[in-house]
Parts: structure tokens; sequence; C-alpha cells
């Protein structure tokens, strides 16, 4: 299955370039999959995924969690503060922190509820208008701020722009995390996955070369 392909790749690709094997782990994007994908995907003993959506996760992961244990779900998509409680309570990762109101909010509700799910800062290293993330420029400022709300910061993420190749965004993302001690990189999906990986990627977000193109209709 497509599964074992995308796994066979990330291991040739982590030999090839010298990282040690399993030292990248592969996000099941499963977003908009209908859910007979996703059941084939955990029953083929997957059990880390990404969802970009926090309604849409809620709707579909507490049941599965009942039926697959040991499931890890990281949100990869824009968080607004009013579904943060949520987003902790549901989500072992949250990748897309990328403003001070949203790193406060955590903070807050992460001393209410005592526990606090991992967080990744995202990074809009192509610096577009609508894309989320903390600019290049603010990057080091804003980890600096998270930290001084008391939040660890164990990763960093980013989507590089469409019509650009993808290893320059990757290469600057690794240099962001090294010089601020960052251990963790979420980047790459289904058509660079292989790049990332050669840049220094943790983390790898994949959905349609899983599951199959993704019908929004
Ligand atoms: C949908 C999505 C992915 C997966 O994209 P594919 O091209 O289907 O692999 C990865 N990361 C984020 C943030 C996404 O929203």
């Amino acid at each position: 299955m497509p599964l074992a392909d995308i796994l066979d790749r990330i291991r040739a690709e982590e030999a090839r370039v010298g990282r040690a094997p399993g030292s990248v782990q592969l996000i099941a994007v499963s977003k908009v999959q209908p859910l007979e994908r996703v059941v084939a995907v955990l029953e083929a003993g997957h059990r880390l995924f990404g969802e970009n959506k926090v309604q849409e996760a809620a709707g579909k992961w507490p049941a599965l969690r009942e039926r697959f244990p040991g499931v890890t779900l990281h949100l990869i998509g824009p968080l607004q503060t009013n579904k943060a409680r949520q987003a902790m309570e549901l989500f072992d990762a949250i990748e897309t922190i990328d403003r001070p109101k949203l790193a406060r909010t955590i903070a807050r509700l992460k001393d209410e509820l005592g526990h606090c799910p991992k967080l990744y800062v995202q990074v809009n290293t192509g610096e577009e208008e609508q894309k989320a993330g903390v600019l290049p420029a603010e990057a080091d400022g804003f980890i600096a701020e998270c930290r001084g709300l008391g939040l660890e910061i164990a990763g960093l993420m980013c989507i590089p722009p469409v019509d650009e190749a993808p290893a320059l965004h990757f290469a600057l993302l690794a240099k962001i995390a090294a010089r601020n001690g960052i251990g963790e990189l979420s980047m790459g999906m289904s058509s660079d996955f292989e790049t990332a990986i050669a840049q220094g990627a943790t983390h790898v977000r994949v959905g349609s070369a899983i599951f199959g193109e993704r019908d929004y209709g």
C-alpha cells in the first residue's frame, strides 16, 4: 500500500543522506479523507496523524482513538485563540504557534489545564502575505517571547511557497532552529519530503501520497 512505499522512501532517504534510521517520523495528514482510508492506515499499524482543522479533528479522532490506542495527533493548520482550549485537549502537538496573543492564551490554559501539548512555532519562510507563521526576521524574538511565557518550543514548522524550490526554505528553517537550540523540524509534504529529509526534517507531513487525492467537493 502507499503507506509502506512512503515509509520505504523515508528510510531510503535517511540512509542516502547519512541520517540515523528512524530519525524521521511520518505524520500522515488525514484531513478531508474518507474515514475508510484513515482506518486502513490505522489498521496497517500507523499511529501518527496530522489534521489542519480543530473542528474536523474533533469530529473523528475521539472515536478513532478508542478503537486504535496509541494515536498521536498533530494540529498543522492555523489556530484561532477561541479554539485553543479545545485544541489543547485534542492534540498531542500544535505546530502552528505564530503570534503573541495565541502564545499568551496557550500559556494561560497550560496553567489552568495542568498540561500542554508539544508546541512548534510556524515560520513563514517565504514571507507570503496570505500565509500564517512568523517572519524569519521575527522568529528569534518570538521564540524568546514564548519561552518567557513558560512555553517550551519543541520544534519549528514551515510550508514553503508552492512556486519556489523548497530546499532553501527548509535550510532556512533548520538554521533558525539550530541557532535557537530547537531540535524538531516539521517540513516536507507529498511532493518534497525527501528534500526536507536531506535538510534535516525530523517530521514530514504527507497526505495525498498516502491517502490519495483529497476530494473537497
Ligand atoms: C494538507 C497539508 C499537508 C499534506 O499535503 P500533501 O501535499 O497532501 O502531502 C502538509 N502540511 C500541511 C500544513 C497541510 O495543510
